[in-house]
This record gives structure tokens, C-alpha cells and sequence, in this order.
């Protein structure tokens, strides 16, 4: 055993003894590590939200969002006290009038998870799920092949010819398994054929490439804590002027999912309900952040420690789930060796001081995760590469 430095006082099998180092790498999709400024922000102090500090707070968060994914302002903003899942319920619940359907790629857990926000609401639903026998996956497990599989043109086509489809959903990123959709080819067909195109992009802005206005993403949904590096408790949907107002003419389903009636009060300076105000200062120190670094050289950041990352997993011999043709900047999803379970090596990585995340529903078993989101430098990655050799080779326990 092996567990080193002093870390930990029992050599509890990689258990980590329960002692936490000082900081911990955060190599989960979300919340991640954020900056010494955006941490620093949280402490600006107390702040009523019906202030004018509080509007012009709120105004440079928006404007700052719109600026950083929407540059030729073709896009406005509404803010949400809310994790991610939040945003994606707002724009659903208000893309799809009474009696119409929506049209959604379900090929993983947050697909999966927009079909059934839908479903709740009483929207009828046309899933796109992949053939399984297009499944990308280059190891067995036991999770759905269409989780690690991507719909066709023709399939998508078929959807939207529905005359009862209203909107088109899909997940620019599925984080299930950091599977990057080809959103770029499917906006088109829905413009083509006038549907809304409703994007949950929340494991995306900021981390892989997107187009709005060129890929037709009309309603687009993201968070504060993931590749923009705030913290969690605010996220914020983007759309075109055109789809708020197209909300505002169906019957609302919601008091705290309306978005018009969140516009309208955003844009008059005053939240409709009390907003997270210090997570909205750190939120502006992060977007102030990716500004300066640019929504490009973050992007470009993420690919080269992702690179970094998957450079090292190939020497240490671990199989990348997906072809690299399909892998986001993001995230990595790698086969478990056969003889650590999940539950041992997330242990002893985090007795390094490094937090790695398991996979979901059927994945949980073969698989784990390992994002590179957050202000983390190379050294940190290199670091980890580290760990994960030692933990590696620590041999398997009785
Ligand atoms: C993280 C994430 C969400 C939202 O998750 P929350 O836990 O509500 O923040 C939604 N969609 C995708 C693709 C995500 O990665």
C-alpha cells in the first residue's frame, strides 16, 4: 500500500482514511473548480435585489452572456435561480403549445431527461433514439446502445415532418457519456421545416464549439458551473427575441418556469422572484473571465488538456469508451480496469486529492468519468495522470 505523504493515517485500501486534502481537483462535469476572483466575488457583500446595484449586476450578467454566445445579438437572456435542469424545464415547458408535440433525441441520460420533463408537462413526445445497431461503443457495457449511438439525418427528418411537431430538442453534449452531437447538421433541418429548435447546451457553452445563429439554435439553455466556471445556482436560457414572444402567446405553465414573464422583469431592471445575488457576483467575475480568456481560447484550452488527459490514459492502457470522432473537449469516459471497482479507485484518487465521477444507469458498473471543465491548469491534469498511474498499480485489495 502506497498511499503516500502523509495523507492519510490508515491504509484503508485506497479508502483514504477520511482525510481531506486542502484542495480538492474537481474532475466531475460540474460544479468545478472556480477561480481565487470568482470565489472572491461571493464576498461583495450584502444586497437587496430590487437595488440598483442589483439591476446593473443583473444587466451585465446578461449582457455579458449575450456578448460571450451571441455576438451578433441574435440572441437574448433570461436568468434562473436553478441548477441546469432549470433552464431546460423553462424552455421546454414554454416551446410547445397545447396539443402539439415535441420531437427530442433521446441517445442518453439528458435526452432521456428532456423526453420526461415533456411528458410531465403533458406534451406529447416523438422520441429519436439511435439504431442500436449504430452503436459507437468500443467496449461492452451494460447501458442502452443508444446511448452511445447518434440518430440520422433521415431519422431526424422523418420527426420533424410530424405536422403535429412543434419543437426539436436535442443535447449539444451528452454528458452521459461525452458524446458531442451533431447539432451543426440537425438545426438546419429544423429551420428548414419551421420548428423551434430548443438546445440544452449546458455541459457545452464554452467547452466545444457552437453557432447559434449559423447552426439555428433558436432557445438555448446553459449554467453558470460548468465550462463558464461559476458557481452552482444560476443558470440562464438564450433565445431569439421571436421565441419569447411566441411563448407569450401560448398559456403558461408555470409561475417560476415563465420565461416571459422572467424577461420582461429582467428587463425592466428587477428579478421577478429573490435571485442567488451572490452567486450572480460570481457569476460576473467568471464571465468576466471568459471574456478576457475568449469563449475561442477557453474552448481551445479545454481541447488541449483533453488531449493532454487522453494521451496519458492511452499509456497507462485504459480504453476511451467513444471513437474520437464523437468525443466533446470535456469529458472522457474510460472502461474501469477488471479488478477496481468504481467505488476503490474514486477512493483512492480522492485520498490524492483528485474527484472523478461514475457513470450512470448501466454504466455505473464498466465505466468512469473524467472531465477537465474548470480553472484548473496542466499541472493539475498532470498531477492526476499521476494519481491514476499509482492507483493503478496499487493492486487489488482482499
Ligand atoms: C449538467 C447538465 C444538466 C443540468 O444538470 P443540473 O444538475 O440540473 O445542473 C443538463 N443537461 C446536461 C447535458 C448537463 O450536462
Amino acid at each position: 500500500m502506497n498511499e503516500s505523504k502523509g495523507a492519510v493515517a490508515t491504509p484503508l485500501c485506497g479508502a483514504g482514511g477520511g482525510h481531506a486534502p486542502a484542495r480538492e481537483v474537481l474532475l466531475n462535469p460540474g460544479p468545478v473548480n472556480v477561480s481565487t476572483r470568482v470565489q472572491r466575488a461571493l464576498l461583495r457583500g450584502d444586497l437587496c435585489h430590487r437595488e440598483p446595484e442589483f439591476a446593473r449586476l443583473m444587466t451585465s450578467v446578461r449582457r455579458q452572456l449575450e456578448k460571450a454566445f451571441a455576438p451578433s445579438s441574435t440572441h437574448t437572456s433570461v436568468l434562473l435561480t436553478g441548477s441546469g435542469t432549470s433552464a431546460v424545464e423553462a424552455a421546454i415547458m414554454g416551446a410547445v403549445s397545447p396539443g402539439r408535440k415535441l420531437a427530442v433525441v433521446t441517445n442518453g441520460v439528458y435526452g432521456e431527461r428532456i423526453a420526461e420533463i415533456a411528458r410531465r408537462q403533458g406534451i406529447g413526445v416523438v422520441a429519436i433514439a439511435p439504431d442500436p445497431k449504430t452503436n459507437l461503443a468500443r467496449f461492452e457495457t451494460a447501458a442502452p446502445p443508444t446511448w452511445t449511438a447518434i440518430p440520422t439525418r433521415d431519422q431526424v427528418v422523418k420527426a420533424l415532418e410530424d405536422p403535429e411537431v412543434e419543437a426539436f430538442a436535442a443535447v449539444h453534449h451528452e454528458t452521459t457519456t461525452g458524446l458531442l452531437n451533431p447539432i451543426r447538421e440537425w438545426g438546419p433541418l429544423a429551420r428548414a421545416r419551421g420548428k423551434t429548435f430548443v438546445l440544452d447546451s449546458v455541459s457545452g457553452l464554452a467547452g466545444d464549439a457552437i453557432d447559434l445563429e449559423g447552426w439555428g439554435a433558436d432557445i438555448v439553455c446553459g449554467t453558470a458551473n460548468k465550462c463558464i466556471q461559476g458557481l452552482p445556482g444560476i443558470s440562464f436560457v438564450l433565445a431569439r427575441p421571436r421565441e419569447i414572444e411566441r411563448m407569450r402567446a401560448r398559456p403558461p405553465r408555470a409561475l417560476y418556469f415563465d420565461l416571459p414573464k422572467a424577461w420582461d422583469a429582467q428587463e425592466k431592471g428587477a428579478p421577478a422572484f429573490t435571485m442567488a445575488v451572490q452567486v450572480l457576483f460570481a457569476f460576473e467575475a467568471a464571465l468576466e473571465e471568459l471574456l478576457e480568456e475568449t469563449v475561442a481560447g477557453r474552448i481551445a484550452r479545454m481541447a488541449r488538456v483533453a488531449n493532454l488527459l487522453r494521451d496519458g490514459f492511452k499509456e497507462v492502457g485504459l480504453e476511451l469508451l467513444l471513437p474520437a470522432e464523437v468525443r466533446s473537449n470535456t469529458i472522457t469516459t474510460l472502461a474501469l480496469p477488471a479488478r477496481l471497482t468504481y467505488a476503490r479507485l474514486h477512493d483512492r484518487l480522492k485520498g490524492k486529492g483528485f474527484v472523478i465521477y461514475a457513470g450512470q444507469g448501466g454504466l455505473e458498473k464498466t465505466v468512469f468519468r473524467v472531465a477537465n471543465m474548470g480553472a484548473l491548469g496542466e499541472d493539475d491534469f498532470r498531477g492526476f495522470l499521476a494519481a491514476l498511474r499509482a492507483s493503478l498499480s496499487e493492486g487489488a485489495c482482499p
